[in-house]
C-alpha cells in the first residue's frame, strides 16, 4: 500500500493506475476505522481493480461546538487494517493541503440536505459536499462508496454528483452493526459502558417503529412514542425520529408502500448518535 499525503504524488499514482487501465474505487473516511469502513473497502475491491481509501478529518463539516478536536485519530492502526485488506493507496492529506491559505470556495446542496442532520448541524452537509467534491477531483475515481449509516449524507452526495456532472458511480453499502444491534461508528468510542448499553434503545426503537409502521399504525404517534421511549431509556435529547421518502428524504406522514426510511439522531451523554432503517 502506498501512503500518500502530497497531491502531486497522488496524481502520479493515479496516472500510473490509469495507464494500466485500472478501474479505480474511492472510499472516503475520517479514519478511526472499524468493520463498517472495512465493508466499504471489501465492496470497493469487488467493484474495481484498485482501491484508494482517504482518511481526512474534515474541519469544514464540523460546527463550532462539535467534536473536531476530540474526534479519534488512529492513523497507525487504520493503516495496518488497510494493509491487511490489501488496499492500493491510502490518501491521508494534511488540512493545509486540502484547504490551503486563501481557500474560499463553498458548495451548497439543497434538496436532500434540508432537515434532519441538515437542520441539527447547520453547514454540515455543505462541508461534506465540499470535501467530497475535492476528493472526487483529486482521485478521479470510477466509483465511490459510502455507507447507508449516514443515509442523508449518501443522498446529498448522490445529488451533488449528479448536479455537478461528476460522471462516476456512487455505491451505497448497508449498515454494519455490532452483534447487539448498535450501528458501528467511530463515535461509539466516546460512550461509557452504561451509555453503550442505553444506546441500544436507538436501534431497538427503529425496529419497533418499523414493525408498527408496516402494521399500518399512525406515523406521527409511532415516531413520537419512539422518541419518548428513547428519552426514558437514557438519551438526553432526540434531534429527530422521522419516516422519509428513501430517495428525496421528504417527510412521509402516511406510509404508502414506496421505499421509505426511518431516520433518527439522538444524544446520549456527550455523544450524538445517528441510525436509520429501511421500511
Ligand atoms: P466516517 O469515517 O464516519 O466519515 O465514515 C466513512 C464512511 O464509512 C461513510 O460513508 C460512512 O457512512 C461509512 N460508515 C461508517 N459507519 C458505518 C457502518 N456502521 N456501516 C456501514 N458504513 C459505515
Amino acid at each position: 500500500m502506498q501512503t500518500i499525503n502530497r497531491l502531486d504524488s497522488l496524481r502520479d499514482n493515479i496516472a500510473a493506475l490509469r495507464a494500466e487501465n485500472k478501474r479505480i474505487a474511492l472510499v472516503p473516511t475520517m479514519g478511526a476505522l472499524h468493520a463498517g469502513h472495512m465493508a466499504l473497502v471489501e465492496a470497493a475491491k469487488k467493484s474495481a481493480d484498485a482501491v484508494v481509501v482517504s482518511i481526512f478529518v474534515n474541519p469544514t463539516q464540523f460546527g463550532p461546538n462539535e467534536d473536531l478536536d476530540a474526534y479519534p485519530r488512529t492513523l497507525e492502526s487504520d493503516s495496518a487494517m488497510l494493509v491487511d485488506a490489501v488496499v492500493d493507496v491510502l490518501w491521508a492529506p494534511h488540512a493545509a493541503t486540502v484547504y490551503p491559505q486563501g481557500f474560499v470556495t463553498k458548495i451548497q446542496v439543497g434538496g436532500p440536505s434540508e432537515g434532519y442532520d441538515g437542520a441539527a448541524r447547520p453547514g454540515h452537509f455543505d462541508g461534506v459536499a465540499l470535501v467530497v467534491a475535492k476528493l472526487f477531483n483529486q482521485v478521479q475515481p470510477d466509483v465511490a462508496l459510502f455507507g447507508e449509516k449516514d443515509f442523508q449524507q449518501l443522498a446529498v452526495i448522490r445529488q451533488m454528483a449528479k448536479d455537478l456532472d461528476f460522471g462516476l458511480e456512487i455505491m451505497g453499502i448497508p449498515i454494519v452493526r455490532d452483534a447487539d444491534g448498535l450501528a458501528l461508528s467511530s463515535r461509539n468510542s466516546y460512550l461509557s459502558a452504561n451509555e453503550r448499553q442505553a444506546a441500544l434503545a436507538l436501534p431497538r426503537a427503529l425496529e419497533k417503529a418499523a414493525g408498527n409502521i408496516r402494521a399500518g399504525g399512525d406515523i406521527s404517534s409511532i415516531t413520537q412514542a419512539a422518541s419518548v421511549g428513547m428519552l426514558a431509556a437514557g438519551f438526553g435529547r432526540v434531534d429527530y425520529f422521522a419516516l422519509v421518502d428513501a430517495v428525496t428524504l421528504e417527510p412521509l406522514l402516511v406510509y404508502d408502500g414506496r421505499p421509505a426510511r426511518l431516520l433518527a439522531a439522538a444524544k446520549i451523554g456527550k455523544t450524538r448518535l445517528i441510525d436509520n432503517l429501511a421500511i
